[in-house]
């Protein structure tokens, strides 16, 4: 039976926030594959400015160069559901046991999502703290993951996001230290987010 992690966003673009979540993830919970699923449509938010999905899939593929980058959610299009995700992952490694991935943001609505009681009977849930006035201290972990596979990190957070990439890349700034060079190159060769 192999560990199997699965990282799911919009990766509009990746950044060293993402990678190094999910970097931790398979270091301290000694995960022996990594599944990085791009979403079709982010039911979560509104979308502006989002980069096609072969653009958000090659970037990953930079980003994530150890990790499987799949193409699920941007094949099956549409809303993108974890549950749905997480159905056909079940039937593609029914032998793998499940660790999905999240950031202290994802966690705290985590009950707002689709079949979330379902998505955590199929997986161990990893979070770890986004930002440095700590979300979870603040609040606490939710009560509905009372029973529940979680495993909380305690990773320092690394407070940087994908829109504040894009606005310092529409302003030609530098992303130094916070998205690695090889998809600043794409992006720039691209010119995407101006
Ligand atoms: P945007 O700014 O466009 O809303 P984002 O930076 O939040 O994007 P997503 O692709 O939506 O990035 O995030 C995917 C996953 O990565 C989510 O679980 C999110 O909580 C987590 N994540 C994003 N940035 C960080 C970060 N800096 N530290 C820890 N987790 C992060």
């Amino acid at each position: 039976m192999s560990r199997l992690g699965i990282f799911g966003g919009t990766f509009n673009p990746p950044h060293i926030g993402h990678t190094r979540l999910a970097e931790h993830f398979v270091n301290e919970l000694s995960l022996d594959r990594l599944l990085v699923i791009p979403t079709a449509e982010p039911p979560h938010k509104l979308s502006t400015d989002l980069a096609s999905g072969e653009d958000r899939m090659n970037m990953c593929m930079l980003a994530f160069p150890d990790a499987l980058v799949s193409t699920i959610e941007l094949a099956r299009g549409g809303k993108s559901y974890t549950f749905d995700t997480l159905t056909e992952i079940c039937a593609q490694y029914p032998y793998d046991e499940l660790f999905f991935i999240v950031g202290s943001d994802m966690l705290l609505s985590f009950d707002r999502w689709y079949k979330h009681e379902e998505i955590l009977d199929m997986v161990t849930l990893c979070a770890a703290d986004r930002q440095e006035d700590s979300l979870l201290k603040k609040h606490g972990v939710p009560e509905f993951f009372e029973g529940k596979r979680l495993h909380i990190s305690k990773l320092a957070p690394f407070e940087v996001s994908s829109t504040q990439i894009r606005e310092l890349i529409k302003n030609n700034e530098s992303t130094d230290g916070w998205l690695d060079p090889a998809v600043r190159a794409y992006i720039d060769e691209r010119g995407l987010y101006r």
